[in-house]
């Protein structure tokens, strides 16, 4: 947790408040920020608390609920559930918010909480502030006596609701009659109580693989990287599966690893469940929400099906509720595995991109692995190098002058696009750290190009 930005201090990071348990985040820091919440939604407010399956995760919900009934909070607790499953009855059955502790796919050692607004998108970052200076004032609301509420509701229906509205997101029957084999890594969370469950119900195979709800993670790490998820990929090449879902620690990504074993990156299962959303709502929009660090590659692959880019800053919040205000995307995704179908709801959910990968292979008699054979083959190189802001920000004009007669995109950073490769050079929203991502149609452009980077960022400083 940061101090210091607008206000007395700054407490949530990209997405939700994030803390290394019993070290910053702590009891008391909970109770106080849960005081902050509870406040900043008002005295006979519905809202819906859940957790992941974190170290931490019952101590931290039970303080959580604690300040929250302090301050009047109506609370229905869920207890152990998807993030995106909280968010869609947060949204869908007019709870007032949400607050999740989860710290997604960070480290095991991380716990966390994610706010959620009505409209099951995590809150607005002027929320956050009044949070923020709730917290850092003490001006907390506390409610008389007579009015406290003594319990939270047990709300345990949460999964199930959850789970039918992704089945019936998709074409049952038709993935049903395929057979599919799938082997489901739900990494040791939340995401174990719904997405075999999905696949059952949608008459496919079901293996599992690391679904015990395991506090340490310690068979696997919460982030669905590829080093990660090594053990998986070896058990798919096992198995005989046609693939293999893997999910972060709150279930809000999904990583496709196809019937040969290969990981398939995140925006490269993106490109293909937009193709199939295409497919099934030929009448809709086809502007595609994404943040710039998204492949232009792909962009590239997916104009013959007359999609349309809409690039953002980084960030999946930013992305779900640009998506929500202007009202005409088809989806949107994140390099990371993150991807959002908003006929379902506005922000990521990997339970529903796993239901669409069937649907699309199914309804495109297609294996996973021939899928990701049509899409193109590049060279990703990524590096970042320590510096402070105003220094970063000086690197990014300077780039901006050198390439300004490229096609360029300057919402976040400043990425440059031909037709052999793009770059992307921003600095970080969190830590005093420049980003630079290159990705080029073979390895010599992209280390060429990352060399060219270089000279001009050691020119800078
Ligand atoms: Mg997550």
């Amino acid at each position: 947790m940061r101090r210091g930005g607008r206000g007395l201090g700054r407490l949530f990071g990209t997405d939700g408040v994030r803390g290394i348990i019993n070290r910053d985040f702590t009891p008391e820091f909970v109770l106080k920020l849960s005081l902050a919440i509870g406040s900043f939604f008002g005295e006979g407010s519905r809202i819906l608390v859940g957790r992941d399956a974190r170290a931490g995760g019952y101590i931290f919900k039970s303080i959580l609920i604690g300040g929250l009934l302090a301050s009047g909070i109506k609370v229905y607790d869920c207890d152990l559930a998807p993030t995106p499953a909280i968010q869609y009855v947060v949204s869908k059955h007019g709870f007032d918010g949400g607050v999740v502790v989860t710290a997604s796919h960070n480290p095991p050692h991380y716990n966390g909480i994610k706010v959620i607004a009505a409209d099951g998108i995590e809150i607005d970052r002027n929320s956050e502030e009044v949070i923020e200076d709730i917290f850092f004032t003490e001006r907390f609301r506390r409610v008389d006596w007579a009015s406290l509420v003594n319990e939270p509701v047990p709300y345990r229906v949460v999964n199930e609701i959850y789970v039918k509205a992704i089945i019936d997101l998709v074409d049952r029957d038709l993935i049903a009659k395929k057979g599919f084999r799938v082997l489901v890594d739900p990494g040791n969370s939340v995401a174990a109580l719904t997405t075999p469950i999905i696949a059952r119900e949608l008459g496919v195979k079901v293996m599992t693989i690391n679904s015990d709800l395991n506090p340490h993670f310690t068979s696997r790490e919460p982030e669905p990287t590829m080093e990660n998820l090594s053990t998986t990929i070896a058990t798919v090449r096992g198995l005989n599966v046609d693939l293999a879902v893997a999910h972060d620690g709150d279930g809000d990504r999904a990583i496709f690893i196809d019937d040969l074993g290969r990981y398939i990156p995140g925006e490269r299962s993106a490109a293909l469940l937009i193709e199939h959303l295409v497919d099934k709502h030929p009448g809709l929009s086809r502007k595609v929400y994404t943040a710039v660090s998204s492949s232009n590659f792909i962009e590239e692959y997916l104009k013959k099906y007359g999609v349309e880019f809409v690039w953002l800053k980084v960030g999946s919040v930013g992305i779900a509720r640009e998506m929500k205000s202007r009202g005409d995307a088809l989806c949107g995704f994140e390099e990371n595995g993150g991807f959002m179908y908003p006929i379902h709801q506005f922000v990521r959910d990997g339970g529903a991109s796993f239901a669409l990968m069937l649907e699309y292979l199914a309804s495109n008699n297609i294996k996973l692995s021939e899928a990701y054979a049509k899409l193109p083959k590049t060279c990703v190189v990524k590096t970042k190098i320590h510096m402070d802001r105003a220094r970063a920000d000086r690197v990014v004009e300077t780039i901006k002058n050198l390439y300004s007669g490229y096609r360029m995109v300057t919402v976040d950073g400043v990425k440059v696009i031909t037709s052999n490769y793009w770059f992307l050079v921003r600095p970080s929203g969190t830590e005093p750290l420049l980003r630079i991502h290159v990705e080029a149609i073979d390895d010599d452009t992209a280390n060429r190009v990352l060399q060219e980077l270089k000279k001009i960022i050691d020119g800078v400083l």
